[in-house]
């Protein structure tokens, strides 16, 4: 008999079929993917170079521009989260000696600024109160005083609920040789933004929130002034994968005949392209509203439930993620797992700096709906009733 040369058997785990619950994902996203997207990314592979995934590509293209309200032809989707969307912006548009000035109001200031300080660059922090959508005075004298090339900021923090006014933010960075990149990761089709009218010069987004496709592609897009200050770059980009000449080529954005860079995760595209069609076709203005209204309702329930939201100010709040303070008597971890066990609902806890302090509870795209926020009202009256702690 011959013997194996095998030293590990296969992983039992794997020998068993893969098994996948039903749930609700209110938390800060991922949201739930609805059949139509399901089915577009479980269509067959074409290879990444055929004529109809280019073509599908060109209207992810259309329909993030559409999304961004810009006319940008350098507008794509990077094959990678949020978080990759942001190291590209970060590392496209710096180079060594520039300084990127960033508004910490909240996790997402916090990473940006830790990217721009692993590449090298001065992150230099802005402070900005979390729970506090104004634009404090300090950061706009932070534009003075350092002078810095680029300004990050996040329209809608998902870490505090928070949604960040942009208006008159663009004309200002401009007015100081400054250029403003903004994260709408979790505000992308909840809440309105205006690239071109706003003066963005580079935003970029996420496909697993509004959209409703899976994790994996990054809608972004770069104003004529981004892009001109990539072009004078005097080094290239430290990453090859995220490098937006390349990336620019193939997508088609600069005029040349497209060439390999890498595979595309082509389902992927499908879904972030059915993801796009489906807001296309409600409309960026249906969608605020949609969005607007249901966090009205949950913020009304929750309140009724004796509960305190986070977010004082109704205009400061980020229609697509509800933050309400932990009530007191009640330990986060035992809200969110009872939600989880009993109705197989995800809420979650915070995240950086409301770790501890808050519950987030996200309606997004299709599960922005009046009966997901009665369910969860209801799951929600549920566990008050039953976690609460005698001595905490
Ligand atoms: N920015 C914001 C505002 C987010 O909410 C998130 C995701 N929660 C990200 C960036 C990072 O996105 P991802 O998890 O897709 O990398």
């Amino acid at each position: 008999m011959a013997t194996s040369l095998l030293r590990f058997p296969p992983p039992q785990g794997l020998l068993r079929p893969l098994a996948v619950p039903e749930r609700l994902l209110l938390g800060p996203g991922p949201s739930n993917v609805p059949p139509r997207i399901l089915a577009a990314g479980g269509q067959q592979l074409l290879g990444h170079m055929h004529p109809e995934v280019l073509q599908v590509m060109d209207e992810i293209k259309a329909g993030i521009q559409y999304a961004f309200q810009t006319q940008n032809p350098l507008t794509l989707a990077i094959s990678g989260t949020g978080h990759c969307a942001m190291e590209a912006a970060l590392l496209n548009l710096l180079e060594h000696g520039d300084t990127v000035l960033v508004a910490v109001n909240g996790m997402w200031g916090q990473r940006a600024a830790d990217i721009a300080r692993r590449l090298g660059m001065l992150g230099t922090p802005g402070q900005h109160h979390p729970g506090d959508g104004h634009l404090p005075l300090c950061f706009m004298q932070g534009l003075v005083r350092h002078k810095p090339s680029v300004l990050f900021i996040t329209h809608g923090e998902s870490s505090t609920g928070v949604l960040q006014p942009l208006e008159g933010l663009g004309k200002l960075c401009h007015w100081h040789g400054c250029l403003l990149l903004v994260d709408a990761v979790a505000s992308l089709g909840g809440a309105p933004i205006f690239m071109d009218q706003q003066e963005i010069d580079v935003l970029y987004s996420g496909s697993q929130k509004v959209l409703n496709a899976p994790p994996g592609s990054a809608p972004i897009s770069f104003s004529k002034q981004a892009r001109e200050k990539m072009l004078r770059r005097k080094t290239k980009p430290p990453s090859f994968y995220l490098d937006m000449g390349w990336l620019a080529n193939y997508w088609g954005c600069d005029g040349e005949p497209r060439r390999y860079h890498h595979t595309a995760p082509i389902n992927s595209f499908f879904s972030l392209r059915e993801g796009l069609a489906m807001l296309a076709e409600l409309g960026l203005e249906s969608s605020w509203e949609r969005h607007r209204a249901n966090c009205a309702q949950l913020c009304k329930g929750l309140r009724d439930l004796g509960l305190e939201l986070f977010v004082k100010e109704e205009k400061a709040r980020l229609p697509t993620i509800t933050t309400v303070r932990v009530p007191e008597g009640y330990d986060w971890k035992d809200i969110v797992a009872f939600l989880m066990d009993n109705h197989a609902i995800e809420i979650t806890g915070g995240l950086g700096p409301s770790v501890g302090k808050v519950l987030r509870i996200g309606l997004m795209g299709c599960n922005s709906t009046s009966g997901n926020v009665d369910r969860v009202l209801r799951a929600l009256r549920d566990a008050l009733r039953c976690c609460r702690r005698s001595r905490l």
